[in-house]
């Protein structure tokens, strides 16, 4: 699909195109590979949003690494997040003593990531770090360290590389501004 498609046409703009996306992931995955050489790795995939970013990413990481799938959601509808996250999928296998890193598609306040760490702490990993592919700094409410992050971004509703809005537009290649025409007509 290129720019041009349609679907394009509810974007206000482009932020970060598949291009950049795809340098970024590829100088990540080198950077996990050397930061987890010899460790028992498990990269854990933040369904849905994560899911695109996780698949590329973990082709880039050259560790026999395990992976596993974790869906949460935070309760609160539209454009932002309460901080009150339910697991609606946990993890399929023990993490204690292993090293685990959560790959996360946004951090925006940082509750969902908080309450996350938090409860995988619990389990006793040999260590616990995050991934993220964007991160809206501006946007922090928690003090929460991300170990990797590939792009800080604006404070605006993004869509497209697996994000959302009410379950659309995680097909886009690119991630771009949401028009504010779609969630105002949604709330009219
Ligand atoms: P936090 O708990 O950090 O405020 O929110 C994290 C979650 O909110 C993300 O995993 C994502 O699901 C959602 N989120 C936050 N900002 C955006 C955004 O700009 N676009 C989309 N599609 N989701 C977002």
């Amino acid at each position: 699909m290129d720019t041009t498609a349609k679907i394009y046409e509810d974007l206000d703009r482009i932020l970060v195109t598949r291009e950049e996306i795809r340098q970024a992931v590829e100088k990540l995955g080198r950077q996990i590979t050397e930061d987890y050489q010899g460790k028992d790795l498990v990269m854990v995939c933040i369904l849905k949003g994560a899911s695109l970013f996780f698949t590329d990413l973990i082709r880039e990481v050259d560790l026999p690494l395990s992976t596993e799938f974790m869906a949460v959601s935070s309760y609160g509808s539209g454009t932002s997040s309460t901080g009150v996250v339910r697991i609606l999928k946990d993890l399929d296998r023990n993490i204690e003593n292993r090293h685990v890193l959560i790959v996360e598609d946004i951090v925006d306040s940082g509750k969902t990531l908080y309450y996350l760490m938090q409860v995988l702490s619990q389990r006793h990993p040999a260590s616990i770090s995050i991934a993220a592919l964007l991160d809206k700094p501006a946007r922090r409410v928690v003090d929460l360290t991300t170990r990797y992050s590939c792009f800080n971004i604006p404070d605006a509703f993004v869509v497209g590389y697996g994000l959302d809005y009410d379950e659309k537009y995680r097909n886009l290649p690119d991630i771009g501004v949401l028009h504010p025409r779609i969630y105002q007509a949604d709330d009219a």
